[in-house]
């Protein structure tokens, strides 16, 4: 920190130019590392929020708690805001940091190779680098997934994934079929059930959804945080605490009346808010709220009573040229069907080839399933940081604070490289299997395996994701025990 020359000698690439890689480039800089590039494959900024543009996107994670802490908003239009307003709020970041100066666009790695303490990087154009120290900010949800279902690819209408929308393709009085119901369909049916001609919803497994309101900021209310800062830090602090003392300990068994809570606003949502019985029944999951990743919602209830919306909860048994087939016989047909069916959520760096130290992959290192020591450090593979990495804290909070907790860990484990006590660190096996058998055992206390199938599961149904509280996470991310890692001269 006290010697930018020496710290600029370190050179930096930052994989993906999302909320996490803009993030890490405005630390490095803060940090005084001006010798970093962001690789980019697509020709903008933005991750998740350029890639998802689906109707009714918007992030259930309060606007001005899903911001940087160091960047608050004072014209967020809606409590959660619509997901091209969020975009629009990172490009700016982005611009006013002078981020897109430091990315390389069209620029997909596709290759890393640790040779004699440094990374050998390339990219999918031929391009080469050498780097001291690599930052993947590639996303967790990333790449989409798409059912196993029979006859996918003979649709005769247009077809698409939530994250790939096709916005050439009108929308108004079409059928429109959607498969799935996670967060994403929720969002669409709320946005589309009034436009479309039919809709049709086909669920899987009920969902749990919480009541969310989400009232427009009045030009007023803006007027005072832009006057008033501490106005947005206070709704800060409250979503944080809310989210922390409450939701991410109520999930992990920390906080037993929370989640009692959580179950029964739930209940009583589905309740009162749906008038058919059938369809009550039909919407009833039957597994604890919170097992899945909760839904918040405004307007599902709503949208899913609309006279044009339809649920239909027989299984799938095929897809035909002009729709979707049941197992009760019957063909629905539509213009356009929309897979919501999630995505693959173990791939984080791949598909980069990334070889380690003594020639090893991380596709041999994690030919079990993915796994990195306090999700940020991957034994055998030195000066690496994942961001969002292996079994990290999701779930209805905020990425952008666990990236900014990882990212000031991580940098911590830099000043030893920059301060010459090492030319290259990474976890020890032996603190990675501990600290993973302890992450396991946790895991059989929280509200993930209550008894509900979702994507915090992995192969063997055990959550891949950090079992405790948010605070625990922000303690054990404070300082690096140095005894975990491996440094190499
Ligand atoms: P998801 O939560 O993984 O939901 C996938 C849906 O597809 C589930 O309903 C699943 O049913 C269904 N499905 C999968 N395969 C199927 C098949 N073969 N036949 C029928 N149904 C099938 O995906 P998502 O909605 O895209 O959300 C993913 C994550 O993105 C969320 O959990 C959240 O973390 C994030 N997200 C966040 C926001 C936000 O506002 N912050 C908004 C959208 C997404 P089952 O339940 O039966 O498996």
């Amino acid at each position: 920190m006290n010697n930018p020359a020496q710290q600029s000698e370190l050179r930096f690439a930052i994989i993906g130019g999302g909320m996490a890689g803009i993030l890490s480039a405005i630390k490095l800089n803060n940090a005084g590392y001006s010798n970093y590039t962001i690789y980019e494959k697509a020709d903008s900024l933005g991750g998740t929020w350029r890639e998802n543009t689906y109707p009714g996107i918007a992030c259930d994670v309060p606007s001005h708690f899903y911001c940087y802490d160091f960047e608050p908003n004072p014209d967020w239009s809606y409590a959660c805001s619509p997901g091209p307003e969020i975009l629009d709020y990172f490009n700016n970041v982005a611009k006013k940091y002078g981020v897109l100066e430091k990315t390389r666009f069209g620029s997909e790695v596709s290759k890393l190779e640790f040779i004699d303490n440094r990374w050998q990087l390339e990219t999918k154009d031929g391009a080469k680098d050498t780097i001291d120290i690599v930052i993947s900010a590639s996303g967790v949800l990333h790449h989409p997934s798409f059912p196993d279902i029979d006859g996918l690819d003979t649709f005769a209408g247009t077809l698409f994934h939530t994250a790939e929308w096709d916005h050439s393709v009108p929308l108004a009085g079409k059928r429109i079929g959607i498969i799935g119901t996670g967060s994403s369909a929720i969002q669409i049916v709320g946005a589309l059930a009034d436009k479309a001609g039919k809709l049709v919803q086909f669920q899987r497994t009920a969902q749990w959804i919480m009541p969310r309101e989400n009232p427009a900021y009045t030009d007023a209310e803006k007027d005072n945080f832009r006057a008033n800062p501490d106005a947005m830090q206070a709704i800060r602090s409250e979503q944080a605490e809310m989210s922390e003392g409450g939701f991410s300990a109520a999930v992990v068994g920390e906080n037993p009346a929370a989640l009692a809570a959580i179950e029964a606003l739930t209940l009583s949502n589905l309740e009162d808010n749906v008038k058919d019985p059938i369809l009550r029944e039909k919407l009833r999951p039957d597994y604890t709220a919170a097992c899945k990743r909760l839904i918040m919602s405004p307007n599902y209830y709503d949208a899913i009573q609309h006279p044009n919306a339809q649920l239909v909860t027989e299984d799938i048994t095929a897809i035909e040229p002009t729709g979707v087939r049941t197992a009760d016989g019957e063909l629905h047909e539509f213009d356009i069907l929309v897979i919501a069916t999630g995505f693959k959520v173990d791939q984080f760096m791949r598909p980069i080839e990334v070889i380690g130290q003594n020639g090893i992959t991380l596709e041999q290192a994690w030919v079990d399933r993915p796994s990195a020591y306090l999700s940020v450090s991957v034994p055998g593979f030195p000066n690496l940081a994942l961001l969002n990495g292996p079994n990290g804290p999701v779930g209805n909070f905020s990425l952008i604070d666990v990236a900014d907790i990882q990212l000031d860990y991580f940098l911590q484990l830099v000043e030893s490289v920059r301060d010459g006590q090492c030319a290259a660190f990474s976890a020890k096996a032996a603190a990675a299997e501990s600290a993973e058998t302890e992450r396991v055992e946790a895991t059989k206390n929280t509200v993930w395996v209550s008894g509900c199938k979702s994507w915090y599961l992995d192969d063997r149904g055990v959550p891949a994701v950090w079992p405790w509280s948010m605070g625990k996470f922000r303690d054990v991310m404070t300082k690096p025990d140095m005894d975990d890692y491996d440094l190499a001269s």
